[in-house]
C-alpha cells in the first residue's frame, strides 16, 4: 500500500512526458518500452492493472493460425514472428504447447488440406517449434481417449505458445518493469477528463480508493483503454480513422477433465475454433465470439450452455459436465480495429491487428485493438512514434537501444538456481506441486526471486505455504505485498496470481492462511479489506 500511496503523491505533484490511460498489455507495454527509454512515464487504471480484457484471454501466444482461412498470411507471418520473439525472450513463461486438433465429418475443409495449413504456419513460424503432425481417427482415440471419435474424419497436432502463469501476471510483470525504470503506475485511478493547454494535457483523475480528486500534468497523452478508447477519444474532442467492434468472449473452468498437457482443439458447433486448454490443476474451456455493441457485458446462461453443449458433445467424458462443475469464469470484449465509422465487418474475417494512431497538433497517441501475443511490437511502435512527436524529450543512444522486455540472463537465472540448490531448496517442493519450487519462483520473480531466498535465509519459516492449493508461500505474500500494489484482495487472488480461477471462492474464503495473508498485504485494513472481498462475491 506504501508504494501506491507514493505514487499517488508523485502523480499528483510532479509533471510528466507521457501520461497513458490504461493498464492492460498495450498500456503496460507502451509504459515499459518509453521508461526503459528515460521518457517520464505516468500511468494510470481505473480498475487493477489488466483488470479488463488483458485478465480475460485465453492465455495464448499463437501466431494466428485461424487467420489463414480468411488469407491474411503477412499477419500471420508477423504474429509467429511476435510468437517466436516472446518464446525466446520469457522461455519460463511463454511455453510452446501442442494443440491437439480433430476435425468432424463434413466439416467445410478435409483434415489433409487444414494438415498442409499447419505446415504452412510452421514454416511461418521459421521452424522454431516442433513439426506438424497428421492423425488418424484411430490414431486420436488412441492417443487422446478424452476426445469423442464418434464423428471424427481424422486430425492433426501442432504447436503454439500459452502463458504458463496467466495473461494478468504477463502484463503485471510489464508494469513492474515500467516502475522499475523510474516510471509512476497506479491502480484504481479513473481518468475523468484531459484539457490540452499551452503544450501540456491537464488530466482530472480521481483515486476510487482514496477518494481524492488530483491533476495529473503530461506533454503527451497515449490511449491504451481497450475497449474504452473510442469514448475516450470522443470525450477528448479527438476524430481517429480507426475504431473499435466488440466481441464477447466467454470462458469456463472446470475440474481436470483430460490428463493432456495439450490444447485440444475442435470446431464448435458455430464452425469457430474451441479450446481445452490446460490451467494448472484445472480446465479452461471456450471461447465464445459474439458481436456486442458496448464493453460493459456479462456471462449469460446461453454462454455457459454454449461451451457446456460443446464441451459435451466433443468429448467422451464419465458424465456430462453441468453449471454445477464450473469453478471459475472469464469474460471480456475483444476490441477488434475496424477502418471506418459504423462499419460492418466480416465477421469471423475481421482480423485482430493492432493499430496506432497519432495525433501530431495534440499529442495524442491511441492503441486500438491488437493481442498479448504482439505486445512487443506495440512496445517498439509506441516508443517510435513517440520519438516522432515533438515533445523536446531527448532519448540518449544507450536508452534509445535498451531491451525492455524479456528475462534475466541465462547467466543470472544460473546464480539463483545455484543458490537455491544449496539450499537444498526443491526439497521444500509441497507434495501436491506440479513443479519444483525453484521453477515457481524463478518464473514469477525473476532476478527478484533472489531476494525470497534472504529471506527464507533470515526466517526459515517464511518457506511455509500460506494459502492451501494455492502454491504460496509466506515470503512470496510478502514480496507481493511489497512490490505488487495490491490494493483489494482479489487483485492478488486473480490478477497477480490464478489462485481464483482454480479454487472455488468458498474454499478461498475459508482457507486457513488466507487472513493471514490479509494481514501482511494489509496491515491494520485486513479486516476491512477481507469483508470487501466477501461482499463482492456475495454481490455476484
Ligand atoms: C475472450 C478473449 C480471448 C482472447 N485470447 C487471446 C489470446 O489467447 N492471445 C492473445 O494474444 N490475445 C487474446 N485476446 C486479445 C487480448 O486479450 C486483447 O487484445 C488485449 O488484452 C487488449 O488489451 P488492451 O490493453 O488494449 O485493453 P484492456 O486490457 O482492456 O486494458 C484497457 C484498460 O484501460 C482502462 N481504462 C479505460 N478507461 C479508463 C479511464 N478513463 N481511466 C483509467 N483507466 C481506464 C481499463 O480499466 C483497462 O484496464 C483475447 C481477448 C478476449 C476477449
Amino acid at each position: 500500500m506504501q508504494l501506491r500511496r507514493n505514487n499517488i503523491e508523485q502523480l499528483a505533484t510532479e509533471t510528466f512526458d507521457v501520461l497513458i490511460i490504461g493498464g492492460g498489455i498495450n498500456g503496460a507495454v507502451s509504459a515499459a518500452s518509453l521508461a526503459a527509454k528515460g521518457v517520464k512515464v505516468a500511468l494510470v487504471d481505473q480498475g487493477d492493472f489488466a483488470g479488463l480484457t488483458s485478465s480475460n484471454s485465453s492465455n495464448l501466444a499463437w501466431g494466428g493460425i485461424k487467420y489463414m482461412e480468411s488469407y491474411e498470411f503477412l499477419l500471420v507471418n508477423k504474429l509467429c514472428q511476435s510468437r517466436n520473439r516472446l518464446m525466446q525472450s520469457f522461455p519460463s513463461t511463454v511455453k510452446e504447447i501442442r494443440f491437439f486438433t480433430s476435425i468432424q465429418k463434413g466439416f467445410r475443409y478435409p483434415p489433409f488440406l487444414i494438415y498442409l495449413g499447419t505446415i504452412l504456419y510452421w514454416m511461418m513460424g521459421r521452424f522454431k517449434t516442433r513439426a506438424p503432425l497428421l492423425m488418424s481417427r484411430k490414431a486420436i482415440k488412441t492417443r487422446e481417449p478424452a476426445v469423442n471419435a464418434d464423428n471424427i474424419a481424422g486430425g492433426f497436432e501442432y504447436s503454439d505458445c500459452y502463458l504458463y502463469d496467466n495473461d494478468a501476471r504477463f502484463v503485471f510483470n510489464f508494469i513492474r518493469s515500467c516502475m522499475n525504470y523510474g516510471g509512476i503506475a497506479a491502480n484504481y485511478v479513473t481518468v475523468t477528463a484531459s484539457k490540452r493547454e499551452q503544450g501540456y494535457w491537464h488530466n482530472t483523475v480521481l483515486d476510487t480508493v482514496g477518494g481524492r480528486e488530483f491533476s495529473i500534468r503530461a506533454k503527451v497523452l497515449i490511449n491504451a483503454g481497450g475497449p474504452y478508447v473510442d469514448q475516450l477519444n470522443r470525450q477528448r474532442e479527438q476524430s481517429t480513422t480507426h475504431h473499435h467492434l466488440f466481441s464477447k468472449g466467454v470462458h469456463l473452468i472446470v475440474d481436470r477433465i483430460s490428463d493432456s498437457d495439450k490444447v485440444l482443439t475442435f470446431f464448435a458447433s458455430d464452425g469457430r475454433l474451441f479450446f481445452v486448454i490446460p490451467m494448472g490443476p484445472k480446465t479452461c474451456i471456450g471461447t465464445t465470439d459474439t458481436q456486442v455493441s458496448s464493453p460493459e457485458v456479462e456471462i449469460t446462461e446461453q454462454d455457459r450452455q454454449f461451451i457446456l453443449d460443446n464441451i459435451n458433445k466433443l468429448l467422451d467424458l464419465p458424465r456430462p459436465l453441468n453449471r454445477d462443475d464450473i469453478i471459475a469464469e472469464r469474460c471480456g470484449v475483444r476490441p477488434l480495429a475496424l477502418e471506418g465509422e459504423d462499419g460492418v465487418a466480416d465477421w469471423v474475417k475481421l482480423s485482430r491487428k493492432h493499430v496506432i494512431e497519432v495525433n501530431h497538433d495534440d499529442q495524442l497517441i491511441s492503441i486500438f485493438g491488437g493481442k498479448l501475443t504482439d505486445c512487443i511490437n506495440v512496445g517498439d511502435e509506441v516508443a517510435e512514434r513517440f520519438e516522432q512527436l515533438n515533445t523536446g524529450v531527448k532519448i540518449s543512444q544507450a536508452n534509445a537501444q535498451w531491451r525492455w522486455y524479456g528475462e534475466p540472463s541465462a547467466a543470472e537465472k544460473a546464480e539463483f538456481m545455484h543458490q537455491a540448490e544449496l539450499m537444498e531448496l526443491d526439497a521444500m517442493t509441497h507434495p501436491s506441486s506440479s513443479e519444483p519450487l525453484t521453477t515457481r519462483l524463478w518464473r514469477r520473480y525473476g532476478i527478484n526471486a533472489l531476494e525470497l531466498l534472504e529471506r527464507i535465509r533470515e526466517n526459515p519459516s517464511s518457506a511455509e505455504l500460506l494459502i492451501e492449493n494455492a502454491e504460496y508461500l509466506r515470503c512470496e505474500i510478502e514480496l507481493a505485498a511489497k512490490r505488487e500494489m495490491i490494493t483489494k484482495l482479489e487483485d492478488f487472488l486473480r490478477r497477480r496470481s490464478k489462485i481464483e480461477q482454480v479454487v472455488r471462492r468458498e474454499d478461498i474464503v475459508n482457507a486457513p492462511g488466507l487472513r493471514d495473508a490479509c494481514e501482511i498485504f494489509f496491515g491494520d485494513e485486513a479486516e476491512q479489506k477481507m469483508q470487501q472481498y466477501i461482499d463482492s462475491i456475495k454481490a455476484q
